[in-house]
């Protein structure tokens, strides 16, 4: 298990981690979903001590990773940046990485064949594709069979096939019992991996829940109308007690309507309806909207990471809005303070 408690690191004025407190646990894909620049990379260099906090702590199985003895046997990673010698095998990269880990030196194949790569072992990397690079990376990560494995946006520039394979690995790694945490900046990449989220935005925690809990939270659907005859709509959705908010073109949004229901409505009052059609918001929409607003709610002073991933997940919800709707009017308001 990883474990960070209020973990903060500062460049200059930059804060690229901003008081980050979770845990990572065993045995599920714990995805680590922000837009870029949200701190995901760094924070996953500090888990790995390559990069020292300003403030705050991270432990792996209750140790900061400088006391672990032979980390690779604890932890695996793969970097953005994590580099070979483009003038080493494939084999001797890992080989070199064994000894100096003290793994056996039999491990090196049975990584290989565990990534696809036995049949270009002994190629110089520098002939390899991004997804062999991967691969390659990947085969590190794994050389000391550890408990607790860390991929940095492993799937950036795959092919599909690629992708599968990670996806599938990853998912593979955490039935196995281990501690498997990914980042991605895509919301329906991790939707198809994992089963914890943890979502940062600007450094800080903005939610912390299972994957099932942030779908259904966002599979609110929104009904839209349009009517030549508006004035008589409203005061019939209103007569029911039914909020209606402006949407694109004139048309108006009912949030967690039944079309059925509105259909019926609009009928028994005369109103001739152009449009009466059920929307449903994309997972990444929701995304978007939840680190869009991140500065609103974590400006004030008296914000802490615990509260913060409660108000910020259960505000959102109830502040759904439709891309292009207020969402992107209040980053407007935002731009021109
Ligand atoms: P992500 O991986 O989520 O895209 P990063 O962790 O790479 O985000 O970056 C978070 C923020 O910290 C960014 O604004 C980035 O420019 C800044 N940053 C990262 N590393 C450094 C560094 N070594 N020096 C200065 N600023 C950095
Ligand atoms: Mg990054």
């Amino acid at each position: 298990m990883i474990e960070l408690h209020d973990l903060t690191k500062r460049y200059g004025d930059k804060l690229a981690v901003d008081g980050l407190t979770f845990q990572v646990p065993r045995g599920v894909v714990t995805g680590f979903l922000g837009p870029n620049g949200a701190g995901k990379s760094t924070t996953m260099r500090l888990i790995l001590d390559l990069d020292r906090p300003t403030g705050g702590r991270v432990t792996i199985d209750g140790k900061g990773y400088g006391h672990l003895n032979e980390p690779l046997k604890y932890i695996g990673a793969l970097l953005e940046a994590t580099a070979v010698h483009p003038g080493r095998t494939a084999h001797n990269h890992l080989l070199w990485l064994a000894q100096s880990n003290r793994i056996p030196v039999g491990r090196v194949d049975e990584v290989l064949a565990l990534v696809g790569l036995t049949e270009v072992a002994h190629k110089r990397a520098r002939g390899f594709s991004l997804g062999m690079r991967q691969r390659l990376g990947i085969a590190s990560a794994l050389l000391g069979d550890p408990e607790i494995l860390m991929f940095d946006e492993p799937v950036n520039g795959l092919d599909p096939e690629g992708i599968l394979w990670i996806r599938n690995l990853m998912k593979r790694l955490a039935t196995e019992g281990r501690t498997v945490f990914v980042s991605s900046h895509l919301m329906s990449e991790m939707a198809l991996t994992a089963e914890h989220l943890v979502v940062i935005g600007k450094g800080r925690l903005l939610a912390d829940l299972p994957m099932a809990e942030f779908i259904e939270r966002n599979s609110r659907s929104v009904v839209r109308l349009r009517t030549p005859h508006p004035e008589q709509l409203l005061d019939a959705l209103t007569r029911q007690s039914i909020t209606a908010v402006p949407g694109p073109d004139g048309s108006f949004e009912v949030s967690g309507g039944d079309p059925a229901q509105l259909g019926d409505l609009a009928a028994a009052h005369g109103v001739t309806l152009h449009e009466l059609s059920l929307q449903r918001a994309s997972l990444e929409e929701a995304f978007m909207q939840m680190t869009a607003d991140a500065v609103e709610y974590h400006a004030g002073p008296a914000a802490r990471p615990g509260i913060d991933a409660a108000g910020a997940t259960g505000t959102w919800g109830e502040q759904w809005q439709p891309a292009g709707g207020r969402g992107s009017e209040k980053k407007q308001q935002k731009g021109a303070n």
